[in-house]
Order: structure tokens, then sequence, then C-alpha cells
């Protein structure tokens, strides 16, 4: 197994992969340099290597020793749109900055590929490495579906995992997950009011479109509390309200956009009706138009039960039992790693990288400017990965032995 002391070797070549990915971050589908720098890294390493038709997605095979099936591991690789303040040297000086940690996602998968690289031969089976560009709400993951991902190794694998890193919120080095969900589903919500503007004066001779959609905002939050479950969890968040260019004038229209967040289908339904219900109530009781469109965003991330206890032992025996912590309760952000696990059963990990001396309650969370991640965990990262992989292979090639000795018994 890939111990951590041969993945310790490899620590300083990931921190300065991570560290060039992190200075020189990008945006989307499209990212020549980030894809560059990992083709670098993965040169000489005994892998099948395909880049994307149309996205800048990376896709990597390693065919095991012994004949087996495929197992799937991912890393997402793209930026977010704001400026870094964390003063870090290695910081962007730009207005885009990996403020999620997709930097180490990627740093750490191209160090999965070397550890398993090097125990190839006695792999029970391949592993498909998936460098997706896009998960920041371009669908990247979809798109790799679309471009073969999953047939990348033949048959489809029979297990996909991936670690998200968190700045904040968890213990730092501990890895976390759950059985079922991990992860919301997400909707984005788009209302526009229209109604007819007029003097500031004469209210009444004009249709309030401002002042509708502050009632429907004031509203919504309380349909919430009303529609899910006090157990259950579920997010509404208007995050802009556009209208108006001066104190004296109603304007003609507001638009207001926020999310919805929730993580089953039952209550992604309820809310889904309830918010265009009160919309229109309220456009009705105000005279004024509502248009709510509503768009799914991303489907919730759940894990395979098995998978997520496979973690769990993986993580513990590999690391520490101090290690391993199981999460309560899914986190209502949400990823497209989902469309992967729609498919493949498998795993998303988080695992705490807020900087050892932070306190994960308040240090920054992913997506602030001031998020600092500890790239010490990038070993530990890529080793647990590893040997997930190779686990997951030698389970596989262990209860075929076993289905095949039954059979040889049985005939
Ligand atoms: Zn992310």
């Amino acid at each position: 197994m890939p111990t951590s002391i041969e993945s310790q070797a490899l620590q300083e070549d990931l921190v300065r992969l991570r560290r060039e990915i992190h200075r020189d971050p990008e945006l989307g589908l499209d990212l020549p340099r980030t894809r560059r720098r990992v083709l670098d890294a993965l040169a000489g390493l005994p892998l099948e290597v395909a880049v994307g038709r149309e996205i800048g997605s990376v896709t990597a095979v390693l065919r095991g020793g012994r004949p087996g099936p495929a197992v799937l591991l991912r890393g997402d690789m793209d930026a977010l749109p704001l400026a870094e303040l964390t003063g870090v040297d290695y910081a962007a000086r730009t207005e885009t900055m990996h403020a999620c940690g997709h930097d180490l996602h990627t740093a750490m998968l191209v160090g999965a590929a070397h550890l398993l690289s090097r125990r190839r031969e006695r792999l029970s089976g391949d592993v498909i490495f998936m460098f997706q560009p896009g998960e920041e709400g371009q669908d990247g993951a979809a798109r790799m579906i679309e471009e073969g991902v999953l047939e990348a190794a033949g048959a489809p694998p029979i297990a996909a995992y991936a670690i998200h890193v968190m700045s904040a919120r968890f213990p730092h080095g501990v890895f976390t997950t759950r059985r079922g969900a991990v992860l919301a589903g997400g909707d984005l919500l788009r209302v526009t009011v229209r109604g007819k503007g007029g003097h500031g004066s004469a209210p009444h001779l004009a249709r309030d479109t401002i002042a509708a959609a502050a009632a429907m905002i004031g509203a919504l939050p309380g349909l919430l509390t009303r529609t899910v479950a006090p157990q259950d969890t579920a997010v509404l968040t208007i995050g802009a309200i556009h209208a108006g260019s001066a104190g004296n004038v109603i304007p003609d229209s507001t638009e207001f956009r926020g999310t919805l967040r929730w993580h089953t289908p039952q209550i992604r339904d309820a809310l889904r009706a309830g918010v265009s219900g009160v919309c229109r109530s309220i456009a009705h009781a105000f005279g004024v138009d509502a248009e709510t469109h509503i768009t799914p965003y991303v489907s919730p991330t759940v894990n395979d039960d098995a998978e997520a206890d496979l973690v769990a032992d993986v993580a513990a025996e590999l690391h520490g039992p101090h290690r391993y912590q199981e999460l309560a309760q899914p986190l209502c952000a949400g990823e497209d790693f989902s469309n992967i696990l729609d498919r493949v059963p498998g795993a998303m990990v988080l695992l705490g990288t807020c900087p050892p001396e932070a306190d994960p309650a308040t240090a920054p969370d992913i997506h602030s400017p001031y998020a600092v991640f500890d790239d010490a965990i990038l070993s530990d990262g890529a080793s647990f990965l590893a040997e997930l992989a190779s686990r997951r292979l030698e389970i596989a090639a262990s209860s075929n032995v076993i289905a095949a000795q039954v059979l040889s018994d049985t005939v």
C-alpha cells in the first residue's frame, strides 16, 4: 500500500505544484495553463492521458497489472472570480482566486496518480483520474461525462471518490463524510416584478415593484419554516436585488435573485411550488406581475453507504482513528460531483484544511477572499485517495474470487 512515508516524498512537489496553480488561477471550462501544469506533472507516468475535446479537462487512466474493474478519482481545477486578500506569499494578484481550494484537489490527484503508478503491477484493475474544469457553475462534470470520462477505462467505474478541502468549520487534518446525503441540491431563483413606474410622491398612481419585491423577500423565509420540517435542512437566500435609479422615482421593474438548497426531491418540489405561489399571491395583492424562474443548478451529492464506510475505514487505518469523524448532518453547499454519484456508487469526502494555528469556528470559509488552506495536508490527501482506490479494487478482486469459488462449488 502507498505508505505515508512514500507520499511524504511527494509533498514538496505537490506544494510547489499547488502554489503554482494558486498563483495563476483560471476560471470556467477552459484552463490552458492549469491543464499544462497537470500534464507536465503527469509526464513520465505509465498513464493513458487524454484532454477534453471542447473543454480543458484531463482524463488519465492507469492500467493495473492484474485484471479487474475501474475506479474513478476526481479533482476539480477551476477558481472563482474574486480578488484574493489572504496576504500569503503565493497569493494570486488578479481578480481570480482559488478560494474553493480546487488547486489542492488538483495537486492531491496528481499525487495519487504518482503513488498508484508506483504500485501499478499490484493493482487489481484500473484507475481513472478525472481532472475537471468548470465546477463553479459551468457543469464541468456533466461535460466530462458527455465526453466519455465514465468509459475512459472501458466499462464504467464501479466506484468514484472525491475530496473537498474545507478552510473552516472542520478540524485540521480530519477526514469527514457520512452515509447518504453529504451536500445539497440547489436551484437558482430569479424573480422579475413588473408594475408601473411613477413619481415618488404619488405611489397610489403607480404600481410599486420595489414594495412588492420587498414583501416577497420578507415572506419567503417564513415559507421555508412552514414548508420544511424542523429536523430537515433547507436554505433560501436572496443574494441580489436590482431596481431603481433615484430616491424619488418608482421604477417599472425590480429583479431579485437567490438560491434554494435542499436534500430531498420532496422538499425541492415543495419549495419550488411555495416560492412561485408566494410571489404570485403578493404580486396579485400589489397589482403587479411577477415572473418566477427557478432553474435546476445541481443535484444533491449522495454517498453510497458501503463506500462511505470504506472511506471511514481507510482514513482511520491510514492516518489514525483521530483523523476521521462522521459528518453529523449534510451541508447545504452543492457540488457537481453529484453528476458522477448519480451514476456511480461512491463518496465525497471533506478534509479539514484550515491552518493548524487557526480556529475552524472562526477561520474564513471557502469562497471567502481571506480563505487560507494548509497545504501540508497534500500528501495525506494523495495517499488517502490512492489507498481508497487500491483498496476498492482489492475488495472487488476478492469478492470475484469468492463468487468464482461459490460457482465452482455449486457446479
Ligand atoms: Zn469547490
